[in-house]
């Protein structure tokens, strides 16, 4: 069986810190792919994302500016970005979006920032990755007006309910559902999963925030993905390598790497 951790945060010094441990232990635990996303706060981060997929083998790369920071993205952070996206290892644009839970930066500006990334990964070919928290009906008329760039878009760490799933499955997202599934308290992000068509659904471990149940408080890392795995196989009704296939074909999919 072999898993894709399709969002984790490699660059981020908690993770950093115990590169080679942590792909270990990911490699041991037969996690065979990983896309890391920068969006952690500065241009460094993405450049540190990048320069780890150039050096390790299956760590693919996403570039942005993350909706927390959507302050800081103004056009020459997006030419820095269309910069850094020519290594091939760059495989998507995000983490960009829409948090109105934490709302870090003012709704208009993360607007703004979230319409300059649907243009950047339509112009690069690339899809994109969509962090959404207690924004789903914003985030589906925004993508109503633009539509989706070509390569489509994921809403990653899906915590939406029923009707925010339809919503966005019927724009043509992608899911992908992280730690949280296996949450006690997360009755209605299971009812969400269990709507995703099979040709749609990722899984992640946002690592190293989320830690899956019973890791739940410490420090994530891909390795913890299985976790994740298999109660999201429990709530489809289908067996955990079965799963795991569905997952790891679409996740190569849509970032476009050979199977
Ligand atoms: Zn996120
Ligand atoms: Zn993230």
């Amino acid at each position: 069986m072999e898993l894709f951790d399709s969002h984790c945060h490699l660059a981020d010094p908690r993770l950093y810190a115990d590169l080679e441990g942590v792909l270990a232990r990911s490699r041991a635990s037969g996690v065979g792919f990983i896309v890391s996303v920068g969006a952690l706060g500065s241009v460094e981060a993405d450049r540190l994302t990048v320069a780890i997929a150039e050096r390790c083998d299956r760590v693919f790369a996403a570039i942005a500016v993350h909706p927390h920071d959507a302050g800081a993205c103004d056009a020459a952070r997006i030419g820095e970005l269309r910069r850094l996206a020519a290594c091939p290892k760059v495989v998507a644009i995000g983490e960009t979006g829409l948090d109105f839970h934490y709302l870090k930066a003012p709704q208009e500006v993360q607007e703004s920032a979230l319409r300059a990334h649907l243009a950047l990964a339509a112009e690069l070919g690339l899809p994109l990755v969509v962090h959404c928290r207690k924004a789903e009906r914003r985030l589906a008329e925004i993508v109503g007006e633009t539509g989706l760039p070509g390569r489509g878009a994921v809403a990653h760490c899906f915590t939406g309910d029923g009707a925010a799933a339809r919503a966005l499955l019927g724009l043509g997202f992608h899911l992908s559902f992280s730690g949280i599934v296996t949450f006690r308290d997360a009755a209605p992000v299971r009812e969400s999963l269990k709507l995703v068509p099979a040709d749609r659904l990722l899984i992640e471990t946002d690592a190293p925030y989320l830690a899956p149940h019973p890791l739940r408080g410490r420090r994530n890392e891909p390795s913890y993905l299985r976790h994740t795995l298999e109660a999201a196989a429990a709530v489809r009704g289908i067996e955990p390598g079965r799963l795991a296939a569905q997952t790891r074909e679409n996740a190569l999919r849509f970032f476009g790497l050979p199977a």
